[in-house]
This record gives C-alpha cells, structure tokens and sequence, in this order.
C-alpha cells in the first residue's frame, strides 16, 4: 500500500469504528477490507492459539507468517504443525532467515550472546519484511495488559506502508483463557512448565508466578521487543537480500 494521506485517514476511521469492538468484529472487518493481501502473523506461541481459531472461523485460508527463526523450542515447532492442522489453517508459511545473512554474521549461530538485536533483525525482521512486501496489511496477536509498549496499543494503527490491525488489544488475560477454554484449544506444551510467553530458547526463560507474562524474554536486558513491531530504523548490519 503507497503511502499517501488517505492511509492515515482510513486508520483513523477504522479505529474509531472498531476500538471497542470484539476481536472476531475486527478480524471480519479487516479482512473484507483487504482480502488476500493481508496476512496474520504469528508466534504460536502461549497465547496465539486464540487469534488463529477466530482467523480459521472466518478466512481458513488465510496467510499466516510464521517465523522459524532456527533457534525456536522444538516445543514450538510441533505445536506449530498441529494446531494449524487442527485448526484447518492451510495457508501457513514458514519463514526462515537467509542463508547468506547467517554465513555472513552468525556462521556459529551465537549473535545472540553478543548482539540481541542484530540477532532479531536477521533473524526475525528481515525475514518478515520480505514476506510482508506481498501485503498491504497484517495482524498482530499483541494485547494491552502485556504491557511496556502494548499498553498504548490501538486496534488499528498505521506500520510503515501497512495497515496493522490488533483485534486482541482490548483483551484481558481472562478473556483469553476463557475463549481457549470455550473451544478447547490445547495450549503450548512449555505453557505448563512456567513459560507464559515463548519466543527463542536462548531469549526465553521461564518466570515465577506474579512476574510480568514477559519477564522471561530477554530476561536482563532492556530489550522488550524483538523488533518487528518497531518502526523501522537504518539496519545495523550490511545484509544481503532484497527488501
Ligand atoms: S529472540 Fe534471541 S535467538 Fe531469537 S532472533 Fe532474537 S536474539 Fe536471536
């Protein structure tokens, strides 16, 4: 989507139509906008299985972007595989960082140790902006009781040349529990062993009852967002590709 005024415009319009709005609403509403050129991007991880059934209920088709980073959880990796097949989800994708990005700035694949942030932008946002280059707006399972930067968060907001839509921002945590219960979702399997949030297992640790759902990610560092949802500054590295 070219950037123009009425980009701004429309944002501002579906926002003000839908910032109350059920999450099922949103989803409808987003899709009957842009049809196949938007996508729903997705961790699987502790709390996706919400989103993708509502996704599944209306558009099964859909795209989902899935980022396989090459340092998820195997965890992750199987729930990926059968929730989507539960689901009847069957336009998943799975992205992967490229190959010349690897052998050029992570060939023992330990960026992380020394450089989270790069590690994120080979691995998790260039990938995903290379697959987003196909659509003209995406969805995000980000919610406000997150926390940090989400608890600002808009249902519809404006992400470099894309529409991002978060039909889950006005949700609570009950609310989600509550709608995985009412259809027997399965959870992710590290769910039960402390892991409220999942991302990589070098950057996800498990936390103790009362922390911050995401207290686990990057546990330590200032870092709280692997990038994605930032506006996007000049890349720290020189990598290869073409975005
Ligand atoms: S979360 Fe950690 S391992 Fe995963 S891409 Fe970011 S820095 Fe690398």
């Amino acid at each position: 989507m070219a950037y123009d005024g009425d980009t701004d415009d429309l944002v501002a319009r579906l926002n003000t139509e839908l910032r109350d709005a059920e999450p099922q609403a949103i989803l409808k509403a987003a899709i009957d906008l842009l049809g196949d050129k938007l996508a729903l991007v997705s961790s699987f991880g502790a709390e996706s299985a919400v989103l993708l059934h509502m996704a599944a209920q209306i558009k099964p088709d859909i795209a989902v972007l899935f980022l396989d980073t090459g340092m998820l959880f195997g965890q992750t990796l199987d729930y990926r595989q059968r929730l989507a097949a539960k689901l009847g989800l069957t336009g998943v994708r799975d992205l992967r960082p490229q190959f010349q990005d690897l052998a050029v700035h992570d060939p023992a694949a330990d960026l992380w140790k020394s450089d989270t942030d790069a590690c994120c932008h080979i691995r998790k946002v260039l990938p995903l902006d290379r697959a987003l280059a196909d659509f003209d707006g995406w969805i995000t399972g980000r919610k406000r009781f997150q926390g940090g930067d989400r608890l600002r968060l808009k249902v519809v907001e404006r992400g470099d040349d894309k529409i991002k839509f978060n039909p889950l921002a006005n949700w609570t945590k009950a609310d989600l529990d509550a709608y995985a219960a009412a259809n027997d979702l399965p959870a992710h399997p590290l769910v039960e062993f402390g892991y409220p949030s999942i991302g990589c297992w070098p950057c996800t640790a498990p936390v103790e009852d009362g922390d911050d759902l995401r207290a686990g990610r990057w546990a330590g560092q200032d870092k709280t967002e692997c990038g994605i949802h930032l506006e996007r500054a000049t890349p720290t590295l020189e990598v290869g590709g073409d975005i």
